[in-house]
């Protein structure tokens, strides 16, 4: 199935939706992301409602843990709802 041969591919592409600034990021594999501090405008992103970290919310793929449990992602969309802004 995978390809990778150095490893986990865990990189991600993050569009900035302020600045429309494209960074690559190494995504970790065990955990979300749910602060990300964009190096072309410094805006800090936050994931969208219903979505777990910001690769999911702007990146180009789904985080890892994102692709491996969809549990785990369900669970985290519920603690956000809980929280409401
Ligand atoms: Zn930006």
């Amino acid at each position: 199935m995978a390809t990778g041969a150095t490893g986990t591919n865990t990189i991600c592409h993050i569009t900035c939706p302020r600045c429309g600034h494209v960074e690559t990021e190494q995504m970790p594999t065990d955990a979300c992301v749910f602060f990300y501090d964009c190096p072309g405008c410094g805006g800090r992103l936050k994931p969208k409602a219903g979505q777990c970290c910001v690769f999911c919310s702007y990146g180009d793929v789904l985080c890892p843990p994102n692709l491996d449990s969809k549990r785990f992602a369900a669970h985290v969309i519920d603690t956000l709802s809980d929280r409401s802004q």
